[in-house]
């Protein structure tokens, strides 16, 4: 029998929904509103809404085991958000699986919906062959995911993966966390605007680069597409930048490589569009903080899913959780 999972990816302005196989083919990719503003309630029956839709789209639920939920902040054991959803009011504390399972007859499990792209790689993209991955999305701020012995590894209280706030400097740049130094504060997209305005506006008149007039000129349009793109063109300032942001992520790569001993480390999100040159600048600082020969077994590579990534994890969360993950474990009880 063939066995399918809905897959949500609970986004600020939207959800989206999708039906996959086991290996890896979506249909009846949905959105519909996420009505973050009207509170957790709202959002709870949005979900069960797309869900009740993609279900009416199959025509069936006779091979579906089960709903896979990726959502921003920390999804306890028994399906409780417990918090770091600062951007959805009042979907700390809502109770997730229940509904779900009433409504359909079906199980639900949940993850971050960062940590969840992380299962994404490792089962269909860069990550796929490989029994321990790591992943960091480089966005507005930096999330991560870890896949150990071929499970997502989410922590006691789904809150492991949290590697944007490895700290990489001491005294650093306040974060929202609440510590100073965090790696998002430097490398996120946000992060390099930031660094990238103050590179520019401690240089002398003499010192200034096509780059460094654009940025001093309006650095409110700065992007980080804009400091890569003077980047490829060799600007020697925004090859500085450059310079500082890889040294910085490769400190927190390093933290990673030594705790952790991964075969990949991938990196993605909006910063990675940039591509190669932050792979090969990074690599380059990492065995300034690691041991090299734990360094030596493991790589970089760039994320290579995209903006499905978030509901290919949801979906695959389910196979994890209702399947594998029981396979697994029986399988170590026999040894
Ligand atoms: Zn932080």
């Amino acid at each position: 029998m063939e066995q399918l999972a809905i897959g949500i990816d609970l986004g600020g302005t939207n959800l989206k929904g999708i039906i996959m196989s086991r290996e890896g083919e979506g249909r009846h990719l949905t959105r519909v509103p996420t009505e973050a503003k009207k509170g957790g309630q709202k959002v709870l029956e949005n979900i069960l809404t797309l869900v009740d839709k993609i279900v009416q789209k199959e025509g069936s639920k006779d091979n579906i085991i089960g709903v896979g939920i990726g959502t921003p902040g920390f999804v306890d054991r028994d399906g409780t958000i417990i918090g770091g959803a600062e951007n959805l009011p009042g979907w700390k504390g809502m109770q997730i699986y229940e509904p779900i399972q009433q409504q359909f007859g079906l199980p639900a499990t949940a993850g971050n919906d960062v940590t969840v792209t992380a299962l994404a790689e490792w089962r269909f993209g860069a990550g796929k062959g490989f029994k321990n991955i790591v992943c960091l999305a480089l966005g507005t701020g930096i999330g991560g995911g870890i896949v150990a012995n071929d499970l997502l590894y989410k922590g006691s209280h789904g809150m492991a993966g949290e590697l944007g706030h490895i700290c990489v400097e001491t005294n650093g740049l306040q974060c929202n966390c609440g510590q100073k130094g965090c790696v998002e504060r430097y490398a996120s997209a946000t992060g390099i605007v930031e660094l990238a305005i103050r590179v520019c506006q401690e240089l002398d008149v003499k010192q200034q680069t096509p780059f460094a007039h654009e940025v001093l000129r309006k650095p409110q349009n700065l992007t980080s597409k804009i400091v890569y793109d003077y980047v490829k063109r060799n600007d020697p300032v925004a090859c500085r930048v450059n310079e500082l942001v890889c040294e910085k992520l490769a400190r927190a790569v390093g933290i990673i490589v030594n705790a952790l001993s991964p075969d990949r480390i991938i990196l993605g999100g909006g910063v990675m569009m940039a591509g190669q040159v932050i792979i090969d600048t990074v690599s380059r600082y990492v065995p300034m903080f690691c041991w090299p020969e734990v360094w030596k077994r493991c790589d970089l590579a760039i994320a290579q899913l995209g903006e499905n990534a978030g509901v290919l994890g949801a979906a695959g969360l389910v196979f994890e959780d209702f399947t594998d993950r029981r396979i697994l474990e029986d399988r170590r009880d026999d040894v």
